[in-house]
């Protein structure tokens, strides 16, 4: 049976709760332990697929095809669990699955209630979260701040779920702010103990406090949160602010003992040093860097930094392998349209990242053509691909007017066009081709150099794809089709060889790439634009055709 930690926040939401959660997974994997990571969701949307980005931030996809909350990418960059339908519930998957059994009679005439039956589906969930062979504990994180009225079902199952363990088997982490009053020069309190407060009424001990700060926490403040928090002193930890990177989060935690304090509340045998040496010495190396690259990511939802994080991350990694550190310059794609490619001057690469809706897809394929017809280097993901498709439809092989009939139904030229599974299907909810698939990249492609492997999988999100009735002409012309889905023929990667780097692929991979292990893709497109940058990189003239 695996221990349990369930993570909770208090004052405010942001505070990093799912960072934390995931670092605490990362610094129990140092000590050898098997971890599983769940996020449970508060809302009464059944995934956050059907959410607007600017609602939620990104939507997650596991290889199993599950559309979840962003938090499940900490969870999978810091630590090696695998994650499935079974690691992301809402309110509204667990309410659907109590009214489903309801319909079928299984309740057998009784009322249902929110206690007992919802709070046994939210149980019944954590159970399956960690269902896996070998979970030595489960980390589960509670969305949402603690005085919401929708996460209250949760907090008393989580409660239930400490008395029917063995108390030494679960552990509360509650994740807490300490404001900084700039006037008086303080931290407070206050928020703390309140929050706190208020988790006791339901019943809820925390027994370690993560108080999130930007400023150094006195040992008399800890002293004082423990008081009045009934939580033991050595159990306050302070977690600031880091100074370059959301990676230094494990590391300061190991630093403030949390890893002992959890193995010592569980009675789980823990050396007295661990290394995470990998981990300090790629900070170390991010922080001595004093290159930079810079990325023009040109999208719809560039406002909000949540809605592109693992992109955001998989850029930074990419930095990580080739020794510099990553400028963003986020460009809204309508504000390309309206004034112009001079927005993109001086940039070392061009990324174009997945997305729905037709707003701004003119100013990607003008971004997309400038990158072409200049040698800047570029990565078109989903959406960012299937621009790429359009734009050397129209510009190179002279397809006037071709379109994806996602926004033009009636285009004399429909390169991108819809899956034929998709035909019949009206629901927006979890319909579109999802997950993992497998794809074979043709051998000698740069692609296939750079993945260094001839068969790969990557997770997908898509309801249209490259028109094969097109093939023969992009065959025919310098853009090279260098991956395919094995059982269906689908496109999965586009390339133009002679181009210094101009790469389409209509996966994610950024759902797949790890700070100590970078994408490949994202490792060769940091590569050439920190090239194209220094003024190294070559355009042959075939490729601005
Ligand atoms: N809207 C496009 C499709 O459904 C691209 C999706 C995406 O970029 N994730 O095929």
């Amino acid at each position: 049976m695996p221990k349990h930690i369930f993570v909770t926040g208090g004052v405010v939401s942001s505070l990093g709760k799912g960072l934390t959660s995931a670092a605490i997974g990362l610094i129990l994997e140092q000590r050898g332990y098997k971890v599983s990571l769940q996020k449970l969701d508060p809302y009464i949307n059944v995934d956050p697929g059907t959410m607007s980005p600017y609602q939620h931030g990104e939507v997650y996809v596991t290889d199993d095809g599950a559309e979840t909350d962003l938090d499940l990418g900490h969870y999978e960059r810091f630590t090696h669990a695998t994650f499935s339908k079974s690691s992301n519930f809402t309110t509204g998957k667990i309410y659907s699955s109590v009214i489903a059994k309801e319909r079928r009679g299984d309740y057998l005439g009784r009322t249902v209630q929110v206690i007992p039956h919802i709070t046994d589906a939210i149980k019944e969930a954590i159970h399956k979260g960690a269902s896996e062979t070998g979970v030595d504990v489960a980390i589960s994180e509670i969305g949402g701040t603690v005085g919401d009225i929708e996460g209250l079902p949760f907090l008393e199952a989580i409660r239930q779920f400490a008395l029917e363990q063995d108390p030494s088997e679960v552990m509360f982490v509650h994740v807490t702010l300490l404001p900084y009053l700039k006037a008086s020069g303080e931290l407070k309190t206050k928020p703390t103990q309140q929050s706190v407060g208020k988790l006791r009424e339901i019943g809820v001990q925390p027994h370690v406090l993560v108080c999130r700060t930007e400023q150094p926490m006195t040992e008399e403040m800890g002293q004082k949160i423990s008081l009045f928090c009934n939580v033991r002193p050595e159990s306050v930890i302070e977690e600031r602010d880091v100074a370059h990177t959301i990676y230094e989060v494990p590391v300061d935690l190991v630093k403030a003992g949390l890893d002992k304090i959890i193995c010592k509340h569980f009675g789980l045998p823990y050396e007295e040093e661990t290394d995470l040496d990998d981990w300090k010495v790629m900070i170390n190396e991010l922080i001595k860097t004093t290159e930079e690259v810079e990325i023009a990511v040109v999208g719809k939802y560039i406002q909000l930094h949540d809605a592109y994080k693992s992109i955001y991350e998989s850029l930074s990694h990419g930095g990580f392998a080739n020794g510099c550190k990553i400028k963003l310059r986020k460009i809204s794609a309508e504000d390309l349209l309206d004034q112009g490619t001079s927005l993109l001057e001086g940039v070392g690469g061009l990324l174009i990242p997945g997305g729905f809706g037709e707003r701004g897809l003119e100013g990607k394929i003008q971004a997309i053509q400038w990158a072409r017809e200049n040698g800047v280097p570029f990565f078109g993901i989903c959406l960012g691909m299937q621009c790429a498709v359009i734009e050397y439809s129209r510009n190179v092989l002279g397809l006037e007017g071709a379109h994806t009939i996602e926004h033009s139904p009636d285009t004399p030229h429909p390169v991108i066009a819809l899956m034929a599974e998709q035909e019949d299907v009206d629901e927006k909810g979890g319909t579109m081709r999802l997950g993992s698939y497998a794809c074979d990249l043709v051998e000698g492609s740069k692609t296939q150099t750079l993945y260094g492997a001839k068969h790969i999988r990557e997770r997908h999100r898509h309801r249209y794809e490259f028109n094969n009735d097109y093939l023969e002409r992009f065959n025919a012309s310098a853009m090279n089709i260098v991956g395919f889905n094995p059982e269906r023929g689908l496109v999965e990667i586009m390339e133009l060889p002679e181009h210094p780097f101009f790469v389409g692929v209509q996966f994610h991979p950024e759902f797949k790439s790890r700070p100590l292990d970078p994408h490949p893709i994202f490792r060769g497109f940091v590569g050439a634009a920190l090239a194209h940058s220094r003024g190294e990189s070559r355009i042959e003239e075939s490729s601005m055709a």
